[in-house]
Parts: C-alpha cells; sequence; structure tokens
C-alpha cells in the first residue's frame, strides 16, 4: 500500500497596496489604492488550476470598503478558507494596549463576515506581530489558531534592509523598530503547538523556514532568489521541503500579493524585490514552486491543518513568552 503524502498548508496574506505604501512611509496610501480586483482573480484563476485550496488573511480595512467587496466574496466563492489579518494592518502590535488589540481584531472580525459572509477562525497579525493579549483575544472571540511565529534569525536583517529602502521621520522610525522580530525570534519552535493560556489553549501554526537554519522559504524569497540566482531559487525550495519532510516538519507556507505582480502591473511598488521580474517568467516560477509543494505533500488550508493538530493530543503545549 501506498503511504499517504505527509501534510502541509499554504496562505496567503492579502496585504493591499496601501498596506505596503503605510508601512514604507508614503502618504498616497491614505485614499487606500488598492489592487485587488487585478490581483484576486489573478491567484483564483492560478490557484483553481493547480487544485489548491488556501486561507485567505484579509485586512478589515479593506473589508469595509465597498469598492473591495466583490473581489474579497470571490474568496469563499471558490471554496479558499477565510482569515484574520487585522483591521489596520499597522506590523507593532506590540506597542498597543490590550483594549487596541481587541478592537483591532473584533473589528476586522466584523468587517470581514459583512463582506464575505465567513466568520474567520485563524489570525495572522501584520508583519508577523504577536503579543500575549492577542492571543487572549483570539481565544475569547472563538478563533481556533493563530499562525503568526515566523522562527528565522534574519528579521533584524531584513529590517536593516528596509530602514535603508524607506523614507521615514524618526517617530516612524521609533515605531517600526521591531518591524520582522528580533534574533530570538529563530528560537521558536517550526513545529505546530498549542500556546497555554490558562483556561484555554490556541492552537499555533509558524510560518515554516528551512530547518536547522532557520532561513525564509516562502514564495516572496523563491521569487527573489529567482530574480538574483535563477538556477539555485527551485533546487533550494525543494532542499528545504525535502528537509522537512526528513524531520517530520509539517510546512505552512505564505504567499503574498506580489507574488503573483510584477512592475508592470503596479508602478508603486516596483521597488520590491522581485518586482523587476517579468510578469510572465515570475508566475511560471511560481507555479513551478506551488507544483512541488504539491507533488512532496498534501497541501491543504490552515483551518484544516489547525483541525489535525486539534486531533492530537500529542501536540506540546507552550507558554506566550514575548518582549513586550
Ligand atoms: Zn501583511
Amino acid at each position: 500500500m501506498l503511504a499517504g503524502k505527509p501534510l502541509g498548508s499554504l496562505s496567503l496574506d492579502l496585504d493591499n497596496e496601501w498596506a505596503y505604501l503605510k508601512t514604507h512611509g508614503d502618504p498616497a496610501w491614505e485614499s487606500f489604492p488598492s489592487y485587488l480586483d487585478v490581483v484576486v482573480p489573478r491567484f483564483l484563476e492560478i490557484l483553481a488550476r493547480l487544485q489548491l485550496r488556501v486561507t485567505v488573511f484579509v485586512v478589515g480595512q479593506d473589508a469595509a470598503l465597498a469598492k473591495n467587496r466583490a473581489a474579497l466574496a470571490s474568496i469563499p466563492a471558490a471554496g479558499h478558507e477565510v482569515g484574520n489579518h487585522s483591521f489596520h494592518h499597522e506590523p507593532w502590535l506590540q506597542d498597543y494596549s490590550a483594549a487596541r488589540i481587541e478592537a483591532e481584531i473584533v473589528s476586522a472580525t466584523d468587517a470581514i463576515v459583512q463582506a464575505t459572509g465567513v466568520r474567520p477562525t485563524g489570525f495572522r497579525g501584520p508583519g508577523f506581530s504577536l503579543t500575549r493579549s492577542t492571543l487572549e483575544t483570539l481565544a475569547r472571540y472563538g478563533y481556533r489558531y493563530d499562525c503568526s511565529t515566523f522562527p528565522t534569525y534574519i528579521g533584524p536583517l531584513a529590517r536593516a534592509y528596509y530602514f535603508m529602502t524607506a523614507k521615514l521621520t524618526p517617530e516612524e522610525r521609533e515605531r517600526r523598530k521591531a518591524l520582522f522580530g528580533s534574533v530570538a525570534d529563530g528560537l521558536r519552535p517550526l513545529r505546530t503547538y498549542r500556546w497555554d493560556l490558562g483556561e484555554q489553549s490556541l492552537i499555533e501554526i509558524p510560518v515554516t523556514t528551512f530547518p536547522i537554519f532557520k532561513i525564509p522559504i516562502h514564495f516572496i524569497y523563491i521569487l527573489y532568489i529567482a530574480s538574483v540566482a535563477p538556477p539555485l531559487a527551485l533546487p533550494y525550495f525543494r532542499a528545504a521541503l525535502l528537509t522537512c519532510r526528513a524531520l517530520g516538519i509539517a510546512p505552512s507556507l505564505l504567499l503574498h500579493p506580489l507574488d503573483f505582480l510584477a512592475g508592470e502591473d503596479v508602478s508603486t511598488l516596483a521597488f520590491f524585490p522581485a518586482m523587476q521580474l517579468k510578469r510572465s517568467r515570475k508566475l511560471a516560477v511560481l507555479e513551478r514552486a506551488l507544483d512541488i509543494y504539491r507533488e512532496l505533500f498534501e497541501v491543504v488550508t490552515v483551518g484544516e491543518h489547525a483541525a489535525s493538530i486539534e486531533r492530537s493530543p500529542a501536540a506540546p503545549r507552550v507558554a506566550p513568552r514575548f518582549a513586550s
């Protein structure tokens, strides 16, 4: 009898054009420029062709705007899970009071229900920011899982690169001082577990990085490698996934809208890594990478991944520890 493929999950953080401009310090964000009408049909078509269902983490602010409703409603209609990616997409939740975090999560939940008819049960913090009160709020409001941890050592490097390219005032720099996390984030587990919150608990599905080395393997990095050292991109990706399989780690990989867009689609974000790749080349590499993922793993939504942990009494319990 053939053994089944091991489980892996796939998600997409639906960061909109304005969210990138906002983090980058560009005032053009204030009119909420959106590329959802372009990118949503594009990724739905590609995922349907590859027979993949994913979890799409939606930003509450987008769900609250009438102009985005049709694009957002088409996501669950195509069979994908909808998750919560905060309301304002401000990647510095660690600076927020418990009340403000609660407002972020609840207002985003309400806006997402309004726009899509679906109540999310999973959360990913903007820029992988996560706090204890975020976990407690999620558990209190009936969420089943969080997937905001990103166990990598390269966070501080990514931040240095970002500070070099962004246009920020000293105050804006101060707010973003913890962006992309600290070296200590690299010590967080790659395997799934339960956050121990006293009476309650919440499943944690970490964003997978290369086991042992803890360097990123999600698609934005694969596409970046494809733009600077083309022959390395897919072998690197395959090696990471084979290592996960060898170590019995169920991966959870992450897509972004910019994986499906090129500089020719969205000129305001042409400065981003891998945006200079031609659209046809970029989509060809992305589809090949998704195909490798499918070949090695049974790819499911993050909610389905969480359900498999809920059924497993062996999942370790971890006490939440955060720098702030
Ligand atoms: Zn995001």
